[in-house]
């Protein structure tokens, strides 16, 4: 492990505007940036839980990215709750992944601020990620820019320069709608060699934005329970390009035509 973590250098933190950090294209934590939300100081597990405790979730089991998908049923009160307690050892984590928490409970946007973040004339979207300690979202990259705040607890992200899992050949088969997938770890492409300026490593505190652009792949990992905001966002002409096609490889995977049974979407047939 010693070996993996000397070739992650730190992600420096930057006092810039967002637009600035967009500009240059490198991913950069914005420390504190997101501080003052109410968010930050108001959403406990026992508020979120109290929401809508019979909601039915969908939960995820384990790395879907790189292992089988694996889905559980759940409510969102009792998932919540179970955030709470101690971590069941041995038992991959469950993962409300791609959650959207505002669209569910309209009265949370009070609490959150993305109109201080977004480029103006930007469009965006906001999915949270609920999960507990050691969950994790295996190595992939997306396809729009994306402004992810932490709003609870603690989170890793290891990121990767665009063509450091390509060179390697690690590009998945596997297909996702939104992302492309790695066939290695983070760690594993680390190992089989990375320059200076290619593989960086930055834990996310309550407050803290981060900016990761796309096609940067990264790998995700929860140092405690955890909720983080994500928010893929691009120019109206990126935003509409990217989601026509990936709404037409999508549909010809829902038709069976591209990588059935092979996707993070369907469970893994066992
Ligand atoms: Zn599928």
């Amino acid at each position: 492990m010693a070996d993996h973590e000397s070739a992650w250098e730190p992600l420096g933190a930057q006092v810039a505007s967002v637009a600035e950090v967009v500009g240059r294209r490198e991913p950069c934590v914005l420390r504190q940036r997101a501080a003052h939300w109410p968010a930050v100081a108001q959403w406990t597990w026992e508020r979120l839980g109290a929401l809508a405790p019979d909601l039915p979730v969908r939960l995820v089991q384990g790395n879907r990215e790189l292992g089988a998908t694996v889905f559980q049923p759940s409510t969102l009160g009792a998932y919540l709750q179970s955030l709470q307690g101690p971590a069941t050892a041995g038992e991959a984590p469950l993962y409300l992944k791609e959650f959207n928490l505002l669209g569910a409970f309209p009265t949370l946007r009070a609490d959150v601020r993305p109109q201080e973040l977004f480029p103006p004339g930007a469009l965006h979207d906001a999915q949270t990620w609920i999960g507990p300690a050691e969950a994790r979202t295996g190595l992939h990259h997306d396809y729009l820019d994306n402004l992810a705040v932490q709003l609870v607890g603690r989170k890793r992200f290891y990121l990767l320069r665009p063509g450091a899992v390509e060179r390697l050949g690690a590009v998945a088969a596997k297909h996702d709608h939104w992302a492309a997938l790695a066939s290695l770890n983070a760690d594993a492409v680390v190992d089989r060699g990375v320059v200076a300026g290619d593989a960086w490593v930055v834990d996310l505190e309550p407050g803290d934005v981060l900016y990761v652009p796309a096609r940067w792949w990264h790998e995700v990992v929860n140092h405690t329970p955890s909720v983080l905001l994500t928010g893929f966002f691009g120019t109206r002409t990126t935003v509409y390009a990217q989601w026509a096609w990936r709404q037409a490889v999508q549909g010809a995977h829902l038709a069976g035509l591209w990588r059935r049974g092979h996707c993070t979407c369907h469970p893994a047939r066992v």
